[in-house]
């Protein structure tokens, strides 16, 4: 039986599934254990974290803590702000233009390899000039050669998406693309292995997926690049204003809180992100096994040297076979298997906190699947 049960206050057993959403997904137990604990509460405050000032002392200390273990579970050099945003990834697809592309820059050079990096080129052409330096086209399911992505000379700075969280298309490592300022949306793989932030203008991720609740956008950009924020920005898309001010506006308080709480859980119980990327190896090679013995049954979506660690896509032989196999899998409590709308077949989600449990429990009902049908 794969579900995992935890006891609850009351007594009674509460039944887990093993939830493959692509996001907002799943947390860790022993975070959601201490979310639970501290909800009326949080210890020496006598307040929960939904009630307090932002401007408090104990919602301070939360937030200093947060950022000071992104910050050591990233390296992030000194010279790098964190800021805790809202308005999810999709603003950043607006806000990076309107920084870091003025009047004074080249264009903004976009690397496509997947929904969520065309989107994000499409929406900076309402700022400035924008160049595609590489498109892989649908059906998305690879990444650039060597030589294959061509950045314009004076780029403003050139953005792809480290982890196409709807084909299931990822960068194994930091690209280099050339001497403009290198921006990552990382939303749907951060903190999933050791980065070097110093490569980086700046990288963005919205919580829900690998970090937090719904709510925090993280934003890690280099000190420098703020100089290019004009004055003329609505305050609240201005990287500078946010940058430095002491708290712009009020955060989002909870989302911050489970974000730091994450962070901890990655440092003192995975013992940090190499270790973290190994358990998202060995994760995703159990799926992708099954994929290769059954060739004639699953098609895996992405190129074998562009699968992603944290969405795993494939196909089954017909329609009628993917509704079966979503059926059967709900039934033994795998949940939201399905791929997302614009590209149908199945995709499971196995973001950092996935128990290698509910993966090897997803492989055996594929295996099983596949001899029963194929
Ligand atoms: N980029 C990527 C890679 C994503 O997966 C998503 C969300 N699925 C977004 C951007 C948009 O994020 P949000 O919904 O937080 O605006």
């Amino acid at each position: 039986m794969p579900a995992i049960f935890l006891s609850t206050t009351l007594g009674s057993e509460m039944q887990r599934v093993y939830n493959f959403s692509a996001g907002p997904a799943v947390f860790p137990v022993p975070v959601l254990e201490r979310i639970r604990d501290e909800m009326l509460s949080l210890p020496g405050v006598g307040a929960s974290i939904l009630e307090i000032s932002h401007r408090s002392q104990p919602f301070i200390d939360i937030a200093n803590d947060a950022e000071r273990r992104l910050r050591q579970l990233l390296s992030i050099p000194e010279d790098y702000a964190v800021l805790f945003l809202q308005g999810g990834s999709r603003l950043q697809f607006s806000m990076i233009p309107m920084n870091l592309a003025g009047t004074s820059q080249g264009p903004a050079t976009y690397v496509v390899t997947g929904a969520w990096g065309k989107m994000a080129a499409e929406e900076a052409t309402k700022f400035g000039e924008v160049a595609v330096a590489y498109d892989a086209k649908k059906p998305y399911d690879h990444l650039p050669a060597q030589g294959e992505v061509n950045v314009p000379g004076g780029a403003a700075y050139v953005h792809y998406t480290s982890n196409e969280t709807i084909q299931g298309v990822q960068f194994p490592s930091d690209p280099d693309f050339g001497d403009a300022p290198l921006v990552c949306d990382a939303s749907s793989d951060f903190l999933h292995r050791p980065v070097d932030v110093a490569k980086y203008g700046l990288i963005y991720a919205c919580a829900q997926k690998n970090a937090g609740p719904a709510g925090v956008t993280v934003v890690i950009v280099r000190k420098a690049l703020l100089e290019r924020s004009q004055a003329t920005l609505p305050t609240y898309m201005n990287f500078k204003q946010h940058a430095e001010a002491d708290m712009l506006n009020t955060p989002p308080t909870f989302a911050i809180y489970a974000l730091g709480l994450i962070a901890k859980w990655v440092q003192e119980d995975i013992g940090g992100l190499a270790a973290m990327h190994e358990r998202n190896k060995e994760k995703a090679s159990l799926l992708y096994q099954v994929i290769d013995e059954f060739g004639d049954f699953y098609k895996g979506h992405a190129q074998v040297d562009a699968r992603s660690l944290m969405n795993v896509t494939f196909r089954l032989p017909g329609e009628e076979d993917e509704k079966a196999f979503v059926k059967g899998a709900k039934e033994r409590q795998l949940t939201d298997l399905k791929g997302h709308r614009s590209v149908g077949g199945i995709r499971a989600s196995i973001y950092n906190a996935m128990p290698r449990e509910g993966v090897e429990a997803l492989a055996s009902f594929m295996r099983e699947f596949a001899q029963s049908r194929g």
